[in-house]
């Protein structure tokens, strides 16, 4: 039974924290509609590419698509096991997390059907080994294992899994370099539009992660920074092997992806997680939102 609500019991909302901060910025920069991008210049772009540059093209679509789809179903336990703490701030920030992953999928999907050949057709087997091992089997493992307990440690290695491995490894790359070899080449300007917006969705989702990691640290102590450390270590190897996976099929990689620079940017946002978490474990909570605020 609920007896005394933090809006009216003189407590109110700590507007000042990490989460209502994303929160305020998610309603100023979220709001933006997949529908109103103009791809007009993109179907036109598409029949121009060779039949190794469309595939190549299509596998990364794909498995940004099926990626954010499988975020988008997997959130949930982890919202939840915060609201059942009475976390209101990180609530409220999360209503626009699931929201804007929502949003990512109705934007590949328009993307597909309306600029691809592939609307309609299975397109799945242009997903890499690696890359079905972390979205079909460990990525809603580790979020249901919250469902079943939502122990700390079960919280830390479901964000890791999904902020620090899905969406700060793995999404970011992708987004890097698709966004990059798009630019230089001056193609597809509504897909970079769209990629453009959904990178700075990405970017307070994974900084609520490392709050929410480095939070879960700070109250739960060594047990938590090992779970954590250890999640970390065990997906670091298929991370990657999507990365190299992707283009290891392409005897000359399409549209001149540096493929060394790509893993070496997914490498370095790696231990820039590693190493943002690694200071929470001396820090408090204060500390950590203090920290967190100044990298805004
Ligand atoms: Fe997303
Ligand atoms: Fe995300």
């Amino acid at each position: 039974m609920r007896t005394t609500y933090q809006t009216t019991n003189g407590t109110g909302l700590d507007r000042s924290s990490l989460p209502m901060r994303l929160w305020e910025k998610a309603k100023k920069y979220g709001i933006w509609n997949p529908a109103d991008i103009d791809f007009t210049q993109d179907k036109l772009d598409f029949k121009k590419l060779t039949e190794v540059e469309s595939k190549f093209l299509m596998q990364a679509i794909s498995q940004f698509q099926a990626g954010e789809e499988a975020v988008t179903l997997d959130l949930l336990p982890l919202i939840m096991a915060v609201a059942k703490e009475g976390r209101l701030e990180e609530e409220i920030f999360l209503t626009s997390f699931l929201w804007e992953e929502a949003k990512h999928v109705d934007g590949f999907n328009r993307w597909i059907n309306e600029v691809s050949s592939y609307a309609g057709t299975s397109h799945e087997s242009l997903h890499v080994p690696s890359y079905n091992l972390i979205f079909n089997e460990l990525l809603p493992k580790a979020l249901n294992a919250v469902k079943e307990d939502p122990s700390p440690i079960n919280q830390v290695r479901a964000s890791t899994t999904y902020n620090m491995i899905v969406e700060g490894v793995l999404a970011e790359t992708g987004y890097y370099g698709i966004y990059k070899v798009l630019d230089s080449h001056n193609i597809f300007p509504g897909l970079r539009e769209f990629i453009g917006k959904l990178k700075q969705d990405e970017s307070r989702h994974i900084a609520y992660g490392i709050y929410l990691i480095s939070r879960l640290v700070a109250e739960n102590g060594e047990e938590v920074w090992e779970a954590f450390q250890d999640q970390m270590n065990q997906l670091l190897m298929p991370a990657m092997q999507v990365v190299i996976e992707s283009y290891s099929e392409y005897e000359v990689v399409p549209f001149g992806i540096d493929v060394d620079d790509l893993n070496q940017y997914a490498m370095g946002q790696f231990q820039k997680r590693l190493a943002r978490v690694e200071k929470a474990r001396n820090q408090n909570l204060a500390e950590i939102d203090a920290d967190l605020l100044a990298l805004e």
